[in-house]
């Protein structure tokens, strides 16, 4: 027997109609690449969209088809995000940090029919053009006056010159909720990068399991700055969990340096942002040399890569501010878990409670987990046995975008990622698989020896990877950025380790970087620094 309620699809266009009805006043503000500021409302920026989608029409581009963006986190994007997939087509987040060959190889996969970006990627666009075959339309999100004089690209369009072209009446269409609506490839750091296609329906039922109080906690009275750009994983569902919450948006541009971040958080009144470590170091050290404080922000959700417990320790003891260290990837639309204490932790002690919430969190309603060893057999919720994390739910992948093979286990995606689960299901990732460091058979976690190393007051970054050894298989090597201004020794980071791992986990040997390799979504290349420190000589070999 079926129930008798009504089966509305679950579509991204409802969240844009509740804004403009609900929160119509709600301001969007965005530090343009052009260099100033722009503000409107949800009610205007709804307006934009139905002339965007009008845009689209005219420009031919029909359900089904694709627009890909190479932009900032701006209103334009926002509008793209909405009208796009609203209009039934697939919106295509490029990633303008990929080298230009990523680039031109990612957009001919997909079959990319049109391309907006922002002005400070015309020489990018201007280079990839002749390369773009399956692209018909390059729209650059500008108005009249900041076009430039002349361009390469044939037949130019400007966003704001199309936008006035068209009326503001546009019905949304209804159609089915499993509709492709966005498309983000990973990054390929192993391979050929892979797409990720999103549905509506897996889009908005993230969204309100990321909206929830044990993850990112939003509301009509918060003021929200992604700090994750709209082309990594979405900005891991903020335009979308905006919305649909009500709270104000702050879209911070191309200015992701401490300063222009922090002035944005006191001018705008910003409470709750997302990022990345390697941005809220350069946060924290500003603030810290300049001695400044927040007036107003009350959470910062930190993933991608593992925060460090002496980064926690800053925001929490120093600034006051909660840390939601969340754990997710693209395949899973990311959010799954977030490190929210249970009432059961209320008594804890700071330190124990710290620890709790260093941990990568439990799982968010509709996101399944398990561990498995080598030969797929469950693992125990001990908090101690490390195993190949597996996940499933309504957004996580089932197979990769224009591939026939299913990378599914038993109806789990293997993420790739080295965890161990306590009895309280908190997850804590102890490695990516392809950066374990094996060592006489067993796996020596490299997210924990980094740790320790960020908490030693004159390292900037650190890299633990594995480098061959006659006796052990692999030894861990620690690499190391300083701090500028300050000096520590090889023998002094070793002795470090004393008493705060088991001994033979303490790297073998020390290396000082003068810059740590960065991938384009912020995150250390350790696959780099294996290459680089192949040959290493470890003084124990
Ligand atoms: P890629 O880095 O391949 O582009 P994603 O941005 O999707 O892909 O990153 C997902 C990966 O990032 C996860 O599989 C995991 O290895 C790592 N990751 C994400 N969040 C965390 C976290 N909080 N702690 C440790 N690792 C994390």
């Amino acid at each position: 027997m079926l129930g008798n309620m009504m089966s509305q699809p679950l579509l991204i266009s409802s969240l844009l109609q509740h804004a403009e009805r609900h929160h119509g006043d709600q301001e969007i503000v965005s530090r343009r690449v052009e260099g100033d500021t722009h503000r409107y409302t949800f009610r205007e920026m709804a307006a934009r969209a139905r002339r965007l989608a009008n845009a689209l029409r005219t420009l031919d581009i029909g359900p089904g088809g694709i627009a890909a963006t190479l932009a900032w986190n701006g209103y334009r994007h926002l509008e793209l995000y909405y009208a796009v997939s609203g209009a039934g087509v697939v919106l295509h987040t490029l990633n303008p940090r990929l080298h230009a060959d990523q680039l031109a190889w990612i957009a001919d996969h997909a079959r990319d029919e049109v391309l907006f970006f922002d002005m400070s990627f015309l020489p990018l666009v201007e280079a990839l053009a002749p390369r773009l075959a399956s692209i018909k339309a390059f729209v650059a999100l500008a108005d009249r006056d900041h076009m430039p004089a002349s361009s390469s690209i044939p037949g130019l369009l400007c966003y704001e010159d199309l936008l006035a072209a068209e009326d503001d009446r546009y019905e949304w269409p209804v159609f089915d909720e499993n509709t492709a609506s966005s498309l983000c490839y990973t990054s390929g750091t192993t391979g050929n990068p892979k797409g990720v296609l999103y549905s509506h329906r897996s889009t908005i039922l993230h969204a309100y399991a990321a909206a929830l109080p044990d993850a990112h906690n939003l509301g009509a009275r918060d003021v929200v700055l992604p700090v994750v750009p709209l082309f990594h994983v979405n900005a891991w569902g903020l335009p979308y969990t905006s919305l649909l919450s009500g709270a104000k948006l702050v879209l911070p541009g191309a200015a992701l340096d401490g300063k222009s971040l922090y002035e944005l958080f006191e001018e705008e009144g910003v409470t709750f942002t997302c990022g990345v470590p390697t941005v809220w170091q350069g946060l924290l050290d500003h603030m810290k040399a300049q001695g400044l404080r927040f007036s107003y922000l009350q959470r910062v959700g930190i993933g991608g890569s593992a925060c460090p417990p002496a980064m926690l320790a800053a925001f929490e003891d120093e600034h006051e501010v909660d840390v939601l260290h969340g754990w997710g990837m693209t395949e899973t639309s990311p959010f799954c878990a977030g490190s929210v204490l249970k009432a059961a932790h209320a008594g804890l002690e700071h330190d124990a409670a710290l620890t709790v919430k260093a941990k990568q969190g439990r799982v968010v309603f509709g996101v399944d987990i398990r561990t498995t060893d080598d030969e797929g057999r469950e693992l125990a919720w001990d908090g101690r046995t490390p195993g190949h994390l597996m996940v499933r739910g309504p957004w996580v992948l089932e197979r990769y975008f224009r591939a026939d093979v299913s990378p599914l286990q038993d109806g789990w995606f293997p993420t790739g990622d080295i965890a161990t689960i306590d009895v309280d299901g908190y997850i804590r990732i102890t490695d990516r698989s392809k950066d374990v460091i094996k060592s006489g058979g067993e796996w020596i976690g490299s997210i924990d020896l980094e740790n320790v190393a960020m908490g030693h007051p004159a390292v900037a970054m650190a890299a633990c990877i594995a480098v061959p050894h006659p006796k052990w298989d692999e030894r861990p090597l620690l690499v190391v950025q300083r701090k500028e201004g300050t000096d520590v020794s090889r023998d002094e980071l070793i002795d470090f380790y004393a008493g705060k791992v088991t001994r033979w986990w303490t790297p073998d040997d020390v290396v000082f970087v003068d810059a740590m390799p960065i991938g384009n979504t912020g995150k250390m290349l350790k696959s780099e620094l294996r290459e680089r420190f192949r040959d290493h000589q470890l003084p124990t070999a």
